[in-house]
């Protein structure tokens, strides 16, 4: 088992942002968690990557908002509750979020460059290597300043950047927000090649539609609360998903 949620219940002062939240991902999976806007996707993301934890503690030190944080999440067999986020990347957990950092004064090649030496990675030029083969768009545009790349093309750097930390399970916070459908499309095909390569992905989307045809499960969340399950085949079938998601 790769990860492990358990009754996972996440309170931010008394608001309930996650109620009793459970799932898993197997290795080698491609897992979704979907659901529309405010359901909990971001607070569940960063409580896997660790960053709730830090905002929970960097709050309670200034008294800000009271983060409650109930349940367990394993990782590989081990609670990872406590563990610091940088702790959890080099564990192999990297989560991709929307409007990651990226130079933008910098090249595409740059970029890639800088974010292989943060990770600490012994080969950052076969990371390009592989970054380039996953998005070929990239590599026509290795030169260009990552400031003038369309929105599409930064989450593809956004994304590529995150894989030369090497992930073990690579979280995918709305990577579709934002895209065309055609952006969209290309996008779900590189997750799928990532996929192949053996890298477990758990990716958070509003957008059923371009993401179920290639998932192997998903779980449908609704205000913090887990509502329907299966595989995408079947949440594709499924009628509620179909009139919330197809408006079908
Ligand atoms: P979106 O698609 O809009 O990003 P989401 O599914 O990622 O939504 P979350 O961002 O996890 O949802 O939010 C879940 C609930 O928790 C929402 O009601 C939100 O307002 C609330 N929430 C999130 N972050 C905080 C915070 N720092 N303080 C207080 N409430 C928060």
């Amino acid at each position: 088992m790769m990860l492990e949620v358990k009754n996972l219940m996440v309170f931010y002062e008394n608001a309930l942002a996650l109620n009793d939240f459970s799932f898993h991902v197997l290795e080698g999976e491609f897992v979704s968690v979907l659901g529309p806007n405010s359901a909990g996707k971001t607070t569940m993301m960063n409580s896997i990557s660790g960053l709730l934890e830090e905002m929970r503690v960097r709050e309670a030190r200034r008294g800000g908002v009271r983060i409650t944080v109930l349940g367990e999440i394993l990782y590989k067999g081990d609670n990872i509750l406590g563990v610091k986020p940088k702790n959890r990347v080099k564990r192999g957990i990297v989560l991709a979020r929307e409007r990651h950092p990226i130079f933008r004064e910098s090249d595409v090649v740059e970029n890639l460059k800088i974010a292989g030496y943060l990770h600490g990675s012994g080969s950052v030029r076969q990371d390009i290597h592989s970054v380039f083969e996953l998005f070929p768009t990239l590599e026509r545009f290795k030169n260009r300043k990552a400031g003038f790349l369309s929105g599409g093309e930064q989450q593809m750097l956004m994304i590529g950047m995150v894989l030369t930390a090497r992930p073990h399970l690579l979280l995918l916070d709305e990577p579709l927000l934002g895209l065309s459908p055609m952006l969209q499309r290309n996008l779900v095909e590189a997750m799928k090649h990532i996929n192949h390569k053996g890298i477990t992905q758990l990716v958070t989307e509003q957008f059923a539609r371009p993401l179920l045809p290639f998932i192997d499960r998903g779980y449908i969340l609704e205000n913090g609360m887990h509502t329907l399950s299966g595989t995408g085949q079947e949440l594709m079938d499924n009628p509620e998903v179909k009139s919330a998601y197809f408006g079908i």
